[in-house]
């Protein structure tokens, strides 16, 4: 019998927010074979962990759910929240069963990070994951699929146990692609879903059921998708008078959920978002049929991957960021875009100017606010989004191509008055 709607709710957010990671931590106990493979934001390959046996552990960080004591001492005051929340949990003990810990290149305070849980956990496999910066095959291509085999090799010789025969691991690659596939795409579903009738699941507990899904096996989230997906056939909650926006620029530190929660009240229904990138990182499905797995993974990687403030311009067949950020709002119908970045967040931060310019010049309302995972008040975002949505629903989003309405930005006014000068 399935769950009621509330109850699947319930259970995702407790799993998604335990900061103890126990529901992972009963899964690797039912066998001596299986292990831990923690990650920070944003994207691993997850298959690859999948096929070795284990289970990837997305380290999202500890939100408002923790005070930060030890972590604070790491970090001069002008650092992103996350980090310091994460140590705190190596500190006490969250992370005891785990088995690896895998920092994709994102940022230098990941990538600084990485380098304290080496000091931390000797005696755990730590690896700076190197995502390429360059798409070309005979160049990124090689050197990503290096960085996986050597990924593979660490966890392997700290685990101590041999590899698979070949026929094996593709088999068992190909295998755990599937999965993979079939978990984005289930997302995917849900969001098309949402797009149209975003009042049948609201931000949070669809933020809350995506989340979980860092934190248990892939085939139990496909399940608890497939239930939700079911749900959502019916209509369900009450359409509201609410502008639709799709928020950028929370791809790593999480916003906290009452910040979610905040900006649905404001009067915005959020039609897409960054909250959970790696787990769309990859858009579409990777060839699942090959004999050579891996190279299916490199290749998605390069070839269709998402835009993200971590990657310099991707691919240009694919599009600017601007480009693509536009294109998404279209797609989504959205009338706005809110930019949300944690404090100090260098990689969002930066963007933000030129994806916020680009936008203005497209047509497209926007935003911009800043936050911590632990931000407590959310009076001011409050009242500025809720400003923002009464603006576009009196004055329109600009989005049918009429000229949008007098807001000028900041960066435009100085540009304009530059080309005057
Ligand atoms: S929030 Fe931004 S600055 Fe902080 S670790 Fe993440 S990407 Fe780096």
């Amino acid at each position: 019998m399935h769950r009621t709607f509330e109850k699947l709710i319930s259970e995702c957010e407790h799993i998604a927010f335990d900061l103890q990671f126990s529901h992972a931590k009963a899964w690797k106990r039912a066998s001596s074979e299986r292990f831990l493979a923690g990650y920070l934001p944003i994207y691993i390959p997850r298959e690859v962990i999948h096929a070795m046996g284990g289970l990837p552990v997305g380290i999202m960080g500890t939100g408002d759910r923790m005070q930060i004591i030890k972590g604070d001492a790491y970090y001069q005051s002008y650092i992103c929240h996350l980090p310091r929340g994460v140590v705190e949990l190596a500190m006490s003990g969250a992370f005891a069963e785990f088995d690896a810990f895998i920092f994709p290149s994102i940022c230098d305070v990941i990538r600084n990070l990485s380098g304290m849980f080496q000091i931390f956990k000797p005696d755990v496999f730590v690896k700076y994951l190197d995502l390429p910066q360059n798409f070309l095959p005979s160049v990124g291509g090689a050197y990503y699929r290096r960085e996986i085999e050597t990924t593979v090799e660490g966890i392997l010789s700290h685990r101590s146990t041999v590899p698979f025969e070949n026929e094996v691991w593709v088999e068992r690659l190909n295998h755990s692609i599937r999965l993979y596939n079939e978990n984005r795409a289930l997302i995917e579903r849900i969001v098309t879903i949402r797009q149209e009738y975003p009042w049948r699941v609201s931000a949070v507990d669809w933020y809350n059921v995506l989340r979980s899904g860092l934190a248990m096996p892939v085939e139990e989230h496909n399940n608890i998708l497939y239930e939700l997906e079911a749900y959502l056939q019916d209509d369900r909650g009450r359409p509201l008078d609410n502008i639709r926006v799709v928020i950028s620029g929370a791809f790593c530190e999480q916003p906290p959920v009452g910040l979610i929660k905040t900006i649905e009240l404001a009067g915005c229904y959020i039609v897409d978002d960054d909250f959970m990138l790696g787990s769309r990182w990859i858009e579409g499905d990777i060839a699942e049929d090959t004999s050579d797995p891996l190279g299916a993974i490199v290749d998605a990687y390069l070839q269709h991957s998402t835009f993200s403030a971590s990657l310099y311009e991707a691919a240009p067949a694919s599009g600017t960021k601007v480009e693509r950020l536009a294109s998404l709002v279209k797609s989504r119908k959205a009338d706005g875009v809110i930019f949300a970045a944690p404090s100090f967040c260098d990689p969002a931060l930066l963007d933000r100017p030129e994806l916020q310019l680009g936008l203005e010049r497209a047509g497209v309302r926007t935003i911009g606010f800043q936050y911590s995972e632990n931000t407590g008040q959310f009076k001011v975002i409050k009242e500025e989004v809720g400003a923002f949505s009464d603006s576009i629903k009196l004055w329109g989003s600009g989005a049918d191509g009429s000229e949008p309405d007098s807001h000028m930005w900041l960066p435009t006014v100085i540009e304009d008055l530059t080309a005057i000068a």
